[in-house]
């Protein structure tokens, strides 16, 4: 492509993007496309010749644009939100335009030392203890694999240099830890056999009591504890798991202390938020992702370390081909993680860091806690519905209620998301709490304003009158 092509397309490209934030509001939210649609929609085999870019945008627009779900969308209040943001966006084109791969401070030196100073302003921004230190993975999932991984090794080192003899070790998570975690204890090989689930209060938080107990089982019968994994904001309900006691009992037992913010991490940039982080001198690492609530654009992920030297000793690899005369000075990224080659994320973290301020972010998250409280009130002034979970960050955990026998009322709930999210107005999912099918709706994207959660509300409560007389 010339690079006057390229310029006029850039051009039409960020006129279009324009657009389609403004008016995403008058979008369905999911779309309504039938499985195999878009496949088929499209040729089976690659083109032999080159293609026209107005052909492409064409068939983007045509094509792929109806079978996109718009998680930027004010009418999003599932799962939880990925949000994007216009500074973010325009930090991800430079990014793309430089093309750069950071995997070591060589790579890109500006790289390396804009994640260094981005991570280090991170830490300061939700308060987290000075020793930290951070580097950005692509998910949750990923981090937290890091974190499973430095904790075997932590467990095996220890494990030799005491006896030569290895236990079998195991993993603590609580009944509502994300799935990720279960995923990350397979992948490092401790096996499934090693996970102990731990049981949760009438909050769904994980009981201390009850951590310590199992530890001490699991110690009697010849176990080595490797890792606990505690949760501030859990995907079904946001509960936050006692960091204080859960922290203490793991460094009792000399386990590996995780925590997984993924979601509500960000909450802390507001100190009114951070009780939650009590205890967090026991952390080991600490992950969240701005690539949920803190308007970066999907994939960033931060995680923090106490002990780099822990992370680096798991990753670090030599090859010849990698080594640089820097190497003795500098922070190379690629041994803070699992993969080599590394996308320079922390340029739209900067971005928005930057173009927001601690402030405007901290109001960000303010406001979407108002609306959240907002809508726990309509739930609890109506006596049809039933209040599900505490509502400590954006997510309000519902359903209806009229009294009938707990499978009428999860197939009545199931039949009253699907109806909700069938107006193609608003999106929401559901999770099972202790086995009662209950509706989430997330207030978190960054589009969504009182006026967008009053509609979103309104539409709520005549489904409600409608199903319920079915
Ligand atoms: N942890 C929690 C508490 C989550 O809610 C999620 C996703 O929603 C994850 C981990 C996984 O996040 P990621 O998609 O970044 O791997």
């Amino acid at each position: 492509m010339k690079n006057e092509e390229f310029r006029k397309y850039g051009h039409e490209f960020i006129d279009w993007v324009a657009d389609y934030l403004e008016n995403l509001g008058s979008r369905r939210v999911v779309p309504d496309v039938k499985p195999g649609a878009v496949r088929s929609a499209l040729p089976a085999s690659p083109p032999l010749k080159p293609e026209p870019m107005e052909a492409l945008f064409n068939d983007f627009k045509d094509i792929i644009l109806p079978g996109i779900t718009h998680w930027q969308h004010p009418g999003w209040y599932a799962y939880f939100p990925a949000n994007s943001s216009p500074a973010s966006l325009l930090g991800e084109i430079l990014t793309a335009a430089l093309g750069a791969q950071c995997m070591s401070w060589q790579t890109s030196p500006a790289a390396t030392e804009l994640e260094d100073l981005v991570m280090d302003w991170l830490r300061q921004m939700l308060g987290l203890p000075s020793g930290m230190s951070g580097v950005i993975q692509d998910t949750a999932s990923t981090a937290t694999l890091c974190a499973l991984l430095s904790a075997r090794e932590r467990a095996t080192d220890f494990e030799s240099n005491e006896s030569g003899l290895r236990r079998p070790l195991t993993v603590y998570i609580s009944s509502e830890t994300h799935s990720s975690i279960e995923k990350g204890v397979k992948i490092a090989g401790y096996g499934r056999a090693s996970l102990r689930r731990i049981e949760s209060d009438a909050a769904y938080a994980m009981i201390p009591e009850k951590l310590e107990a199992a530890i001490l089982e699991d110690k009697a019968r010849g176990f080595q504890p490797a890792c606990v994994v505690a949760t501030l904001g859990t995907t079904s309900s946001t509960a936050i798991d006692p960091l204080r006691p859960i922290g203490e009992i793991a460094a009792r037992h000399g386990a590996w202390l995780h925590v997984d913010a993924a979601y509500a991490g960000t909450a802390a940039v507001c100190p009114e938020n951070r009780a939650m982080l009590d205890g967090a001198e026991f952390m080991d690492s600490f992950v969240f992702n701005p690539h949920k609530w803190m308007l970066t654009n999907f994939d960033c992920s931060a995680y923090f370390v106490k002990d780099a030297g822990a992370l680096i000793r798991t990753f670090e690899i030599h090859p010849e081909y990698l080594k640089t005369k820097a190497d003795p000075y500098v922070k190379n990224y690629r041994d803070w993680g699992i993969q080599l080659g590394r996308r320079f994320r922390a340029l739209k973290l900067w971005f928005v860091i930057r173009s927001h301020g601690v402030e405007g972010l901290q109001a960000f998250v303010r406001e979407h806690l108002r609306l959240a409280r907002m809508v726990k009130g309509y739930v609890e002034a109506d006596k049809r519905f039933e209040l599900m979970a505490p509502v400590p960050f954006g997510l309000v955990c519902f359903r209806l209620n009229d009294g009938r026998g707990e499978d009428a009322l999860n197939d009545l709930n199931k039949r009253f998301l699907e109806r909700i999210n069938a107006s193609g107005k608003l999106f929401m999912t559901h999770t099972a709490l202790r086995g009662k099918y209950t509706l989430r709706m997330v207030i978190g994207a960054r589009t969504t304003t009182e006026a967008h959660v009053r509609a979103a509300w309104e539409i709520i409560r005549s489904v409600a009158g409608l199903v319920l007389k079915l």
